[in-house]
C-alpha cells in the first residue's frame, strides 16, 4: 500500500479506457500515475502485466487518495451515469479546494453542469473533459476537450497536453470553455461522426448495388479516396472492413454482419440537444434514425414485399467509373454539411450556455487522435481564422467551391437512388438541406399562413413591419396585433 503521496496524477477506473490512459500517462516522462479500480482485480492485472509503468496501485480509495502529491488531480474513467456519480462522491469527500475531479467518460453535459455546480462550492475543481479516439486512442494519444474553470486548466492542461495526439506539431487538446462544454462538444463530435458513417455506408451501399463490385473492389475504391480529400481515419477502416474475410464462411466478413446498427446514445444526444436549441442537425438525425430503423426487425420484415422501383438497377458498364466518381463527390458534399450542421449546434450551444468556445481550435485538435479525423479539418480551421464569425461553414469560400464543383454529381445520386429505390437519408437529407439554405422563398410562409388561421399565431410581411392576424372566418381583413401568446 502506497505511504507517500507520490503520484502527479491519478485514474480511476480501469476498465479498457481507463487503463490504457494510465499507461499513456505513465509513459511520458515526469508522470506518476496513481490507478484505483472497483473491483481490485482488475488493478492487480493491470500493474502486473505492465511493470514498466510503475503504477502506484491502491485498493482503497483512502490509500488512492493518499497516493497523490497535491494539488490532487484524478481523472475517472467509469460507466457514465450513475457510476461516475458515485465515484465524484467517494473522491469529493477525501479530496480538499484546489484538488481537481476529471471525468473523461462520455457524460451527458447536463450532468457535467450538475456536478461542477455541486461540487465548485467545496473549492474542489470538477472538469468534464471528452476523450476521444477509443481504446487506441487512449493509449497513443487521445483527441482531448475538456471543459471546467480555467484555472483548474493550467494544472491539468500541461498533463493532458501530453498524453494527447499531436497534429502538425500541436497536441490535440485545447479548453474548450467552462463546466459542461467539453462534454458538449464531444457529444456533437460523436453526432458528426454518426453522420459520416452513415453517408460511408451509403456511398458503398449504392455502388454495392449500382456496380456489383465485390466488397474487396469497392475496398480499393475507398482507399483510393483515402489519398485525396476524403482522406480520414474513417474511409481508412471502411477500407479495411470490407476487404476483412469471414474465417468461417469464406465470405466477405460484411455479408455475414447482421444489419442492425447499435447506438451507445451521444448521437441521440446530439439530435435531442439540436431540437432543443432549434439547429438543424438534419444529417446527424438521419444517420441516427437510421440505425433505429436497421433495429426494427420486424417492421422490416412486414415490409419486405411492399411495392418499390420493378426490375433491378444496374449501372451500365461504360457509366461506372463516372457514377463512382458521382458518389465521391456526393459523399464530401453531405459531409460538408454534416460538419456544418455540427459545428452550428457548437455556436447555438456555446451562445445558450455562455461558453466561449473557438470553433478553429476545435477543427484542430480534432485532426488527430479522434474517430472523426479527417484531412479537411485543416480547412475548417482556416475558415473559421478567416472569419471567427462565420454564419455557415458551407458559405466559406474554399467549401462554397467544394460544393459547388460537387453538387451536379450529388444530384445524380439522390435522384438515383430514389429511382431506383435505395434508402439514402443522409444523402437526401443534406441535399435538401442545402436547398433549404439557398432557396430565396420557402413554403415557411404557408406554414405561417396555416399557424394563423388555426391558432392566431400572427405572421410578418415582408413589405411592412409589425405582426398580424388575419380574421379569416370574418371579412379577411387582417389587423395588426402583438404576437399571439399561443
Ligand atoms: P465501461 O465499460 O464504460 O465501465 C467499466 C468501468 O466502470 C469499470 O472500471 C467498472 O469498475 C467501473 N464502474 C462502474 N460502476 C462503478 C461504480 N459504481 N463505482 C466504481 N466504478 C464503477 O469502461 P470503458 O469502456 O473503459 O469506458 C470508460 C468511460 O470512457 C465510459 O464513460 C465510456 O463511455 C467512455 N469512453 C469509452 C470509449 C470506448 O471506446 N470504450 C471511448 C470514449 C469514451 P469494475 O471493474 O469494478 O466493474
Amino acid at each position: 500500500m502506497p505511504a507517500t503521496a507520490s503520484a502527479n496524477i491519478g485514474v480511476v477506473g480501469l476498465a479498457v479506457m481507463g487503463s490504457n490512459l494510465a499507461r499513456n500517462l505513465a509513459s511520458r516522462e515526469g508522470n506518476t500515475v496513481a490507478v484505483f479500480n472497483r473491483s481490485p482485480e482488475r488493478t492487480r492485472t493491470l500493474v502486473s502485466e505492465h511493470p514498466e509503468a510503475g503504477f502506484v496501485a491502491s485498493e482503497s480509495y483512502d490509500d488512492f487518495v493518499a497516493s497523490l502529491a497535491k494539488p490532487r488531480t484524478a481523472i475517472i474513467m467509469v460507466q457514465a451515469g450513475k457510476g461516475t456519480d458515485a465515484v465524484i462522491s467517494e473522491l469529493a469527500s477525501r479530496f480538499e479546494p484546489g484538488d481537481i475531479i476529471v471525468d473523461g467518460g462520455n457524460a451527458n453535459f447536463h450532468d457535467t453542469i450538475r456536478r461542477e455546480a455541486e461540487i465548485s462550492p467545496t473549492g474542489i475543481h470538477f472538469v468534464g473533459t471528452g476523450i476521444s479516439g477509443g481504446e487506441e486512442g487512449a493509449l497513443n494519444g487521445p483527441s482531448i476537450m475538456p471543459g471546467g474553470s480555467a484555472e483548474s486548466y493550467e494544472t491539468l492542461g500541461p498533463i493532458l497536453a501530453s498524453i494527447a495526439a499531436v497534429a502538425e506539431g500541436e497536441p490535440c487538446v485545447t479548453h474548450v470553455g467552462t463546466d459542461g462544454a467539453g462534454h458538449f462538444v464531444k457529444m456533437v463530435h460523436n453526432g458528426i461522426e454518426y453522420a459520416d458513417m452513415q453517408l460511408i455506408a451509403e456511398a458503398y451501399d449504392l455502388i454495392r448495388q449500382g456496380t456489383g463490385k465485390s466488397p474487396a473492389e469497392i475496398a480499393d475504391i475507398f482507399a483510393e479516396w483515402n489519398t485525396g480529400e476524403l482522406e480520414s481515419y474513417l474511409i481508412e477502416i471502411t477500407a479495411e472492413v470490407l476487404r476483412q474475410m469471414d474465417a468461417s464462411t469464406g465470405q466477405p466478413l460484411v455479408d455475414v454482419i447482421l444489419d442492425e446498427a447499435g447506438a451507445k446514445g451521444t448521437g441521440a444526444w446530439t439530435v435531442q440537444n439540436a431540437l432543443d436549441l432549434g439547429v438543424p442537425t438534419s444529417g446527424i438525425a438521419e444517420a441516427v434514425f437510421a440505425r433505429s430503423l436497421s433495429s426494427k426487425r420486424a417492421q422490416r420484415e412486414a415490409s419486405a414485399d411492399l411495392p418499390g422501383p420493378s426490375g433491378e438497377w444496374t449501372v451500365a458498364d461504360a457509366d461506372v467509373d463516372a457514377f463512382v466518381e458521382d458518389v465521391r463527390r456526393a459523399l464530401y458534399a453531405s459531409k460538408i454539411i454534416a460538419y456544418s450542421q455540427g459545428f452550428d449546434e457548437i455556436i447555438a450551444g456555446a451562445e445558450q450556455f455562455g461558453w466561449d468556445v473557438k470553433k478553429g481550435d476545435i477543427a484542430k485538435i480534432w485532426r488527430a487522435g479522434c474517430i472523426i479525423r479527417a484531412r479537411f479539418l485543416n480547412r475548417i480551421a482556416e475558415a473559421y481564422a478567416d472569419d471567427p464569425a462565420l454564419v455557415a461553414l458551407v458559405v466559406a469560400p474554399y467549401f462554397r467551391d467544394a460544393v459547388a464543383g460537387a453538387q451536379e454529381s450529388w444530384r445524380r445520386v439522390v435522384a438515383i437512388s430514389a429511382q431506383a429505390g435505395i434508402p439514402t437519408p443522409a444523402f437526401s437529407s443534406s441535399l435538401a438541406y442545402y436547398d433549404g439554405l439557398r432557396a430565396p422563398r420557402l413554403p415557411a410562409a404557408l406554414v405561417q399562413g396555416q399557424r394563423d388561421f388555426f391558432g392566431a399565431h400572427t405572421y410578418k410581411r415582408v413589405d411592412k413591419p409589425g405582426v398580424f392576424h388575419t380574421l379569416w372566418s370574418g371579412d379577411r381583413s387582417e389587423i395588426e396585433t402583438t404576437p399571439s401568446s399561443h
